[in-house]
């Protein structure tokens, strides 16, 4: 396993992510990627599998301070109590009592992100999370959500893929040391299928998913947290650190589109 080191934290370049894993599809996923070396797994109250994760986390041959374990704060709890009774929920289903990273899901509009972001700081400063940061947060978001917390804002957490480079928030987030946490890196199975990637894999003895998963975490200040269910393709998605893209390739890789992005995001929905 590679790491990417911000704000001198080492975190592993790739994790497991776990959207729509539920009961022992996702117990088992999660403990058949402990097995094969991932230590970096990604949850949410809204995935409604904390419980899972925790299990496998616990039942895993190797200690908890191993895993670097993700949470995220639902955005309907957007008053400081609500937010910091909601992180003790998480912990509890989790069987931890603190997470490595602490993420508020979404911007709620009609949220402070004052109070949302001391919430956090205060979950810190309890004990309940090593490190705090926000998801699907733009530019002007994350810049406010910095200036509200106390301590540093460790990552964005958005959607990265070649249809969707955040060229723009990926330079910001590299200037100011922030980590960019890149979700659907396979666009949702939307990158699966491209010419692109299908034709560099042949090069490289890799599948196109493997060189999308290449691109993504060769970006630097990028981690990513693919999800996938099946042994082979946990297998897969970590097998690519003994290749490297040209950055001619790096280049042709990413082509930003909004249809393709926003049918990534669709498909999400659906759970397709
Ligand atoms: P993704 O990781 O881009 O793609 C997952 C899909 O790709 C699954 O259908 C999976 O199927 C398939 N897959 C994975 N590896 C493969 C391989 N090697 N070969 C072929 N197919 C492969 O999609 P995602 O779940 O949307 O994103 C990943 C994670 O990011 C989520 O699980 C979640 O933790 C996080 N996320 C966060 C947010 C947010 O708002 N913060 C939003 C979306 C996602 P199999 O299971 O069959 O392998």
């Amino acid at each position: 396993m590679e790491y990417e080191t911000i704000q001198d934290i080492d975190v592993p370049k790739i994790g497991l992510g776990t959207w729509r894993m539920e009961g022992s599809t996702c117990r088992n996923a999660v403990a058949t990627a402990i097995d094969l070396g991932y230590r970096h797994i990604d949850t949410a109250q809204a995935y409604g599998n904390e419980r899972q994760v925790g299990q496998a986390i616990e039942n895993a041959a190797v200690d908890r301070e191993e895993v670097f374990l993700t949470t995220k704060v639902w955005p309907m709890h957007r008053t400081h109590d609500a937010i910091i009774d909601s992180v003790h929920e998480s912990l509890a289903r989790l069987g931890t009592n603190y997470v490595d990273l602490l993420l508020i899901h979404w911007p709620n509009p009609i949220a402070a992100t004052r109070e949302v972001m001391s919430a956090l700081s205060d979950a810190q400063n309890d004990g309940l999370t090593r490190h705090i940061g926000v998801s699907n947060f733009d530019e002007e978001q994350l810049k406010s959500a910095q200036k509200d917390a106390e301590a540093p804002v460790l990552t964005d957490q958005v959607q990265f893929h070649p249809y969707n480079p955040q060229r723009e928030l990926l330079d910001y987030c590299r200037a100011n040391d922030v980590l960019l946490t890149a979700y659907s890196p396979l666009a949702h199975g939307g990158a699966l299928h491209d010419q692109i990637l299908t034709t560099l894999g042949k090069k490289y003895d890799k599948t196109p998913a493997q060189v999308t998963l290449r691109w993504v975490i060769q970006h630097d200040g990028v981690v990513t947290i693919p999800k996938s269910t099946s042994r082979a393709h946990l297998e897969e998605n970590l097998d690519i650190f003994d290749f490297e893209l040209t950055e001619t390739e790096m280049e042709l890789i990413a082509r930003p589109s909004r249809i393709r992005t926003g049918m990534s995001m669709f498909r999400g929905r659906l759970g397709v």
